[in-house]
């Protein structure tokens, strides 16, 4: 059996089921998700697309090229709220990145790993179970 779980927008509009475990759970403490967050970092919870269904109102989407890699990165984001609720990679090609504060239980998953340490702000403690990495770790149980 697997397991489903839901989530949303702040304001509602956009509803999300997920079916299974991910493919990862981490936290991303780089420049652009600090900066589309506006916050320290972002909570990533990657699936692979037919996880993930969508409900209610189609997701507007901005497309960003990184600085270094120069592919391209999707927020997908609610119009009527800004949440963005779901992340796609030009180099992860049929993944899925949830935005893991949407989750009706944002406890659900466990958190693995946290990457993307060099740019973590400076009073960031690292949990001493968790595996840390300077730069991104990408790496599926499919590929
Ligand atoms: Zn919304
Ligand atoms: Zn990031």
């Amino acid at each position: 059996m697997n397991s489903v779980h839901e989530g949303g927008c702040l304001c509602g509009a956009i509803r999300y089921r997920v079916t299974g475990e991910p493919a990862l759970s981490q936290v991303c403490h780089c420049t652009y998700c600090q900066r589309r967050t506006g916050s320290a970092f972002a909570i990533v919870v990657a699936f692979e697309e037919d996880q993930v269904e969508v409900l209610g109102t189609t997701l507007t989407q901005y497309e960003h090229r990184s600085d270094e890699s120069h592919r391209w990165i999707r927020s997908h984001f609610c119009s009527r709220c800004g949440t963005t609720v779901l992340v796609t990679l030009e180099r992860n090609p049929g993944v899925r990145v949830v935005s893991g504060g949407t989750f009706d239980d944002p406890g659900w998953f466990k958190i693995n790993r946290h990457i993307w340490t060099r740019s973590a702000h400076d009073w960031i403690v690292f949990p001493p179970d968790v595996d840390t990495y300077e730069q991104g770790y990408v790496k599926l149980p499919r590929n």
